[in-house]
């Protein structure tokens, strides 16, 4: 089974990849983990994130940088959505999720395009995890203060506002929901809740309900 999970920065929608991938006990892969690497290589290449040549450059990373615990900065996450931008840097990328979400078996992938690029045919649940900006921005917030980081509401907010754009607005593979995805709004939801829908989406999807 092959299940993708979509939507903006810190919807919730790695922490329901994951617990998701747990329930069904499938393979799980965050693939913004790829871009994030791509964004962390050039800073450290020192190749400029917003040249599609430098940028394609930064895909050849070796995979123990996808163990930097700095890829889960929020400057790391700019960085990747700059270089997520070029088309180069998306197709570097394509085959590695591509085989991820077909081995034996099955899996779970959260990210951006998964059902709508990587496997719009093959994904036998689609969902589009989302939440107002305003409530993804005090998560991540609340989140950055417990891991002791030094920052404001208003800064993340902005960056959180930025990422939006950026990612909705680009021309190859934008974010927005498959037209068969189910949009699972966590505004107003715990996590058990938001968890408790998405496994109902999930199942309603193997039936061809949803
Ligand atoms: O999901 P995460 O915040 O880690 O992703 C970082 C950035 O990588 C996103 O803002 C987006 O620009 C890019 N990305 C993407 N396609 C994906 C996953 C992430 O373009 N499938």
């Amino acid at each position: 089974m092959i299940i993708a999970v979509d939507g903006p920065t810190a919807s919730g929608k790695g922490t329901i990849a994951r617990a998701l991938a747990e329930h069904y006990g499938l393979p799980h892969l965050d693939t913004g983990l790829l871009y994030r690497a791509v964004g962390r290589q050039a800073l450290i290449s020192d190749f400029d994130p917003d040249s599609p040549v430098e940028a394609l450059c930064a895909c050849g990373f070796h995979d123990k940088l996808l163990e930097d615990p700095e890829l889960r900065s929020e400057e790391t996450g700019g960085l990747a959505s700059r270089v997520s931008i070029h088309p180069g840097v998306r197709q570097a990328l394509f085959e590695r999720q591509r085989a991820f979400a077909l081995q034996d078996g099955g899996a779970v992938l959260d990210g951006r395009d998964i059902g709508t690029v990587i496997v719009p045919e093959e994904a036998d649940a689609k969902l589009f995890v989302t939440a107002s900006a305003a409530a993804r921005a005090s998560r991540r917030f609340r989140e950055m203060q417990e891991n002791g980081v030094d920052t404001t509401l208003e800064e993340i907010t902005e960056q959180i506002e930025a990422r939006d754009k950026r990612d909705q607005e680009r021309e190859d593979s934008p974010l927005k929901p498959a037209p068969d995805a189910y949009v699972l709004d966590t505004t107003l939801m715990k996590k058990e809740e938001a968890f408790a829908n998405a496994i109902r989406a999930v199942e309603r999807a193997l039936k061809g309900e949803n």
